[in-house]
């Protein structure tokens, strides 16, 4: 029998990936929406709150959140008492204290809780990591430049407190960094661009360190969301025995040495919700605080500089 579900918070996202990857997996039944304007799709029964959507449809045992990061702990929280397995959008909280205890309520009431980071789901993703296992990194390279009013249009809350701003898209190449590295990173040093009339930064500049450092280790971060023209999401790794390894389109392309191993269309969302079946089968749940938390720590440790205001 699928698995009956909602959507939460029918934006771009769940327009974009989420409906369609629940209507072809034939695990999941989508049976109803969750909206603040009450919008939908396919004419399902859209709902205001939550609790409008369990009184009236109790068999709907699974949600999927794609609300902004702030406010999603009540959101989050208000599903896991509600009795219901809870799969969310990256990033999973506004911060690590929220994601803590949602993790603790879900284990309490022994609900499939699933933190999801969509670029992991790439192709070239879980090969780098097979690659980099039980190696040494010499050198790292993150460049995430995109042009914020191609891809956020009109979304204001990516410029609040809670909002991530440039790390929003970020947080997606530490999501596949945390996957591949053979060894933890920690954030050594940031600077953080914040335009002069907005809350979160534009541009971010990390710099990594691991626990037992190699010498002359050079591991990098750019993320920039001032690139107009070509946009880039790409990620070089190189280990000290000299091998190179080369994301690009976000981990769906994969060269190594220069030449391309992997090279496929990228289906992230519908191997996230066949992850998830696979979850809620076991009664299992997943959660990775480790990309949200080198974004807390770049808050903690970086340089603040006020750059030119930022207008749509
Ligand atoms: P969006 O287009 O702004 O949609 C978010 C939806 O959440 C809104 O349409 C609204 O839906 C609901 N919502 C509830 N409270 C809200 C509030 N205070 N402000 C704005 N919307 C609110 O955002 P999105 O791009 O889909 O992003 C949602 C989440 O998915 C974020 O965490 C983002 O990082 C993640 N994500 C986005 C993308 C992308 O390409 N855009 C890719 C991967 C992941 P209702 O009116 O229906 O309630």
């Amino acid at each position: 029998m699928p698995q009956k579900i909602a959507i939460m918070g029918l934006g771009k996202i769940a327009l974009d990936q989420h409906v369609p990857s629940i209507l072809a997996n034939e695990d999941f039944e989508l049976a109803a929406i969750v909206s603040g304007r009450l919008a939908t799709v396919n004419d399902l029964p859209s709902f205001r709150t939550q609790e409008a959507l369990y009184e009236a449809m109790p068999d709907v045992t699974a949600i999927a959140i794609c609300t902004p990061p702030a406010g999603r702990f009540e959101t989050t929280r208000t599903a896991l008492l509600a009795g219901r397995d809870v799969l969310i959008e990256k990033p999973p909280a506004a911060t690590l204290g929220e994601i803590a205890e949602l993790a603790e309520i879900a284990e309490a009431e022994r609900r499939v809780f699933f933190t999801t980071w969509h670029s992991r789901f790439n192709p070239g993703v879980e090969e780098a990591r097979r690659l980099l296992a039980g190696r040494r990194l010499a050198k790292l390279r993150v460049d995430w430049r995109e042009d914020v009013r191609r891809w956020h249009p009109g979304q204001a809350w990516i410029w609040e407190p809670g909002g991530f701003g440039v790390f929003d898209p970020g947080i997606n190449a530490l999501s596949i960094v945390t996957e591949i590295a053979p060894e933890p990173l920690f954030v050594a040093a940031a600077r953080l661009d914040v335009p002069a009339n907005r809350q979160t930064p534009i541009g971010v500049e990390m710099t990594f360190s691991t626990p037992d450092p190699v010498a002359g280790a050079d591991l990098t971060a750019i993320f920039d969301w001032r690139q107009e023209g070509e946009q880039s999401w790409t990620i070089t790794a190189e280990t000290t025995e000299g091998t190179v390894l080369r994301l690009t389109e976000g981990g769906a392309r994969l060269s190594v040495n220069g030449e391309e191993t992997v090279a496929e269309a990228s289906r992230e969302y519908p191997r996230i919700y066949a992850m998830f079946a696979r979850l809620l089968d076991a009664r299992e749940s997943h959660v990775d605080v480790r990309p949200l938390r080198l974004v807390a720590d770049a808050f903690m440790v970086g340089d603040r500089r006020q750059v030119e205001a930022f207008e749509e």
